[in-house]
């Protein structure tokens, strides 16, 4: 495995996530994921340009600075599936998540693997420029991979798009823009919001979408939006949605992701440091990054015997 630091927050309207990284190396997500008998290798942290001083406004905000750390986290995910790891992601905002599954994207294609993603997020994140009230590219990245959005994003893999709405199943939206909502719904894509979460339970929606998504040599690209939680167990987000799953629901989706055995790139995204508490948040989602690489209640995944083991 490789962990990869994408530290801006050039994509997003309140700042913070630019410390998501070291957030989750300061909660030991490399022992975490060594624990489980998994070689992890830190390849550190991405460069890119820095928030503007004067922060602009605009259809598609910081668009240069954007495309930048997307290109620039394509190169290190390309790099690292090439070498044959899996990558993780660690973000930085959810715009950079157009580089890894860009990357992921362009890996797939020149390999013939079928891919599919499934997006944890509170926010369906499918805003256009027209659609989206503040500009912010963090509230894109599904849009611009299902081929809506400028020229620099939507051609990253070298084809457009880079990942079909068919083959991409959100998990956990409770906020969707007004004029988002339309092309959400246009857009062919699998969403289980909130709604649907409460009435199938998460055990239903896990094996419906991941059943959805099954097909042999599958390449699953996972991308994990810390928001997806509910606030109440994870505060340490910038746009933070009231009604999302709880501790053990949220287990129960990693678990189950792990159990497929299909997952092969993960992003872990929108960890604000500013706006948590003693980095419970950043604990939080080392945790279900680990229930994501195999660690279960009984069953110990190989090397050293974890804590629950009996
Ligand atoms: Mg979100
Ligand atoms: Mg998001």
């Amino acid at each position: 495995m490789a962990l990869i630091g994408a530290p801006t927050d050039v994509g997003a309207g309140r700042r913070g996530a630019s410390m998501g990284p070291e957030a989750l190396r300061v909660a030991g997500i490399d022992k975490a994921l060594s624990r489980l008998g998994r070689g992890v290798i830190d390849r550190g942290n991405v460069s890119g340009p820095r928030n503007p001083e004067n922060p602009r406004c605009g259809d598609y905000r910081h668009l240069p600075e954007v495309a930048q750390w997307c290109r620039h986290v394509h190169d290190a995910v390309y790099e690292s599936l090439t070498a044959g790891e899996i990558p993780l992601t660690m973000g930085g905002d959810h715009s950079v998540a157009i580089g890894s599954v860009a990357a992921v994207a362009r890996y797939c294609a020149e390999r013939d693997r079928p891919l599919a993603m499934l997006w944890l997020d509170a926010h369906a994140d499918f805003n256009v420029a027209s659609s989206s009230p503040s500009g912010n590219i963090h509230g894109m990245p599904v849009g611009v991979m299902a081929g809506h959005g400028p020229p620099e994003l939507v051609g990253l893999a070298g084809f457009v798009p880079m990942l079909p709405a068919s083959r991409i199943v959100e998990i956990g939206v409770r906020s969707v823009d007004a004029m988002e909502k339309k092309l959400v719904v246009e857009s062919g894509m699998v969403v289980y919001d909130m709604r649907r979460i409460d009435e199938l339970r998460m055990r239903t929606v896990m094996e419906e979408a991941l059943a959805y998504v099954a097909e042999r040599d599958l390449h699953l690209h996972v991308s994990f939006d810390v928001d997806f939680l509910d606030p109440s167990i994870a505060p340490g987000v910038p746009s933070s949605v009231p009604g999302g799953p709880t501790y053990r629901e949220a287990q129960l989706c990693m678990e189950m992701i792990y159990d497929s055995g299909l997952m092969r790139s993960l992003d872990v995204m929108e960890l604000n440091p500013a706006f948590d508490n003693e980095n419970r948040t950043a604990e939080l989602a080392v945790e279900l990054v680990q229930s994501l690489f195999g660690l279960q209640i009984l069953a110990r995944t190989g090397g050293e015997a974890d804590k629950y083991t009996l």
